[in-house]
């Protein structure tokens, strides 16, 4: 089908969607519309035609069943803070928001589960676990405002994967609304699964192309109860990056191994603003790193011996944290280096990874290539995953060079990710923006598997046009 083909929607349509779902809820103001038409993936803008926010997974049902039928495009959304332009309604037709599955349903202490609808919000979330000794760990940096359904589309991560894994590593089970309406449960509620092909793992990370998630059931884990946080400066960008692997090679588990350039800690400390910290000049990045366990004894020691090899690797004084206080602050300016970025130019941010030995080597070749084409990045990510997210910096670079070179910077950036066993996103999706970077990655054969496979999901493509697939 040509993806150009879907029809305007007619008002007869928006008056069988409010029958379906109440006219409340059913949006059609340019204002409203507005609203909706940006995620947080650099300065893009799509309107929808219109806004539908159903709560029960009947009228969802009866909403895509709908849509199915009169070939109208369907986009999810959950906070809108995505990085890849995956909420955006790039074909029109109805957005639809998540936002008022907004309920924590159950948690169940015996099982070590919890129940969730989607557009519950990660922090909310994780606060509430805490509250009966359990943990949530999937803690992208934009906690306080993401939802778990978006968190599923893309199997989001965040510091804490580093030790704990992404979102995909805490989904039993998935109740899915599909294109024609039928409603499935992807799973089972069981920490094993080996009862055909696994609907759940293949749901997580498709950022809503194959259906949409209206339940999920997610594994917890105890509650760790002590954790330690230290910041450690490099005069040697390369040796921070050198420093990282070695960690892990000495036997040692962070529960987070974060990196930041010089100018993002810069940038973070002055957009964060009540937060007092002062940056050597000589520093060219940092590294922030955590442990987390129950005894302080044995914490304690790992960080005599992270210590040991940051100095091995010609670290300048590193700073303990000393209380709650001094550890929100820090992590406070680590959360804030994305949006601090985005206040600061236009820019476009890439979701580098590679196998976390390599990522010397990716930050060179990223500098590299940045020389080659005249573009200035800045990086930052979860360093212990080996993912880097390579901001790359508008500044003076004339609309030209940003339009018609910059695409050929990118795409040797990604190829160089291929060539040390990488990829092109880590955490944050293909969605719009990277969608005709897919190639680099995959064969022609390899991508008619993706479009086959979307195909049974969604004959008449109408689950978020025009994204993932180039
Ligand atoms: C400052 C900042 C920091 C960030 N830090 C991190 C980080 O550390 N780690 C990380 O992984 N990401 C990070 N992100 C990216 C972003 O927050 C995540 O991708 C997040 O999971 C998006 O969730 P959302 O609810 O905002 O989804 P949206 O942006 O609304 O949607 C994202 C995708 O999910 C789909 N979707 C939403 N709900 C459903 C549903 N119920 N069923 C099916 N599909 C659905 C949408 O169609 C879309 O394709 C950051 C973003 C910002 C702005």
């Amino acid at each position: 089908m040509n993806l150009n083909n879907y029809n305007k929607l007619s008002s007869k349509n928006i008056e069988d969607l409010k029958l379906l779902v109440g006219s409340e809820n059913v949006l059609c103001n340019k204002e409203q519309l507005e609203k909706y038409g940006q995620d947080e993936t650099e300065d893009l803008m799509y309107l929808p035609e219109v806004v539908v926010r159903p709560n029960t997974v009947e009228s969802l049902s009866k909403i895509l069943a709908y849509c199915n039928v009169n070939i109208i495009p369907v986009t999810a959304r959950g906070a809108g803070t995505g990085l890849s332009g995956g909420a955006l309604p790039i074909k029109g037709g109805v957005l639809l928001s998540m936002d008022r599955f907004n309920k924590i349903l159950s948690i169940d202490t015996n099982n070590l589960q919890a129940t969730v609808e989607p557009g519950v919000i990660n922090y909310n979330f994780q606060e509430e676990v805490k509250k009966q000794g359990l943990f949530y760990p999937p803690d992208p940096a934009s906690w306080g405002s993401c939802s778990l359904g978006g968190n599923i589309a893309h199997s989001s991560g965040g510091p804490k994967a580093v030790k704990y894994g992404t979102t995909r590593d805490y989904v039993l089970n998935l109740e899915v609304v599909l294109a024609n309406g039928e409603v499935i449960w992807t799973g089972a509620n069981t920490l094993k699964y080996s009862t055909g092909y696994n609907l759940t793992h293949l749901m997580i990370g498709s950022e809503g192309t194959l259906g949409i998630v209206t339940k999920i059931v997610f594994k917890l884990i105890p509650l760790p109860q002590q954790n330690l946080l230290m910041l450690v400066p490099f005069t040697n960008t390369e040796l921070a990056c050198k420093a990282v692997s070695e960690v892990f090679k000495a036997g040692i588990m962070p529960s987070a191994m974060e990196f930041m350039e010089r100018d993002a800690i810069n940038w973070s400390i002055k957009y964060a603003g009540e937060v007092t910290f002062t940056i050597n000049p000589n520093w060219e990045a940092l590294l922030l790193i955590e442990v987390d366990g129950n005894d302080l004894n044995m914490l304690m020691n790992e960080c005599e011996k992270i210590s040991e090899i940051m100095q091995n690797h010609k670290c300048d004084e590193i700073l303990f944290a000393d209380s709650a206080e001094q550890k929100n602050a820090l992590w406070k300016i680590r959360r804030k280096v994305g949006e601090a970025v985005k206040s600061n130019s236009i820019y476009k941010e890439e979701d580098t990874v590679v196998p976390r030995a390599y990522l010397p080597q990716l930050l060179k070749g990223v500098k590299n290539i940045g020389k080659k084409y005249g573009f200035q990045s800045v990086c930052y990510g979860h360093a212990g995953d080996g993912n880097l997210h390579v901001n790359i910096i508008k500044g003076n670079l004339s609309d030209e060079k940003w339009d018609n070179d910059l695409p050929k910077g990118i795409t040797e950036i990604f190829e160089l990710c291929k060539s040390l066993g990488g990829t092109i996103s880590g955490e944050h999706g293909i969605g719009l923006v990277q969608k005709n970077y897919m190639p680099i990655m995959f064969s022609k054969n390899h991508l008619n598997l993706f479009y086959q496979i979307k195909k049974v999901f969604d004959p008449n493509e109408i689950l978020n046009p025009g994204k993932m697939l180039p």
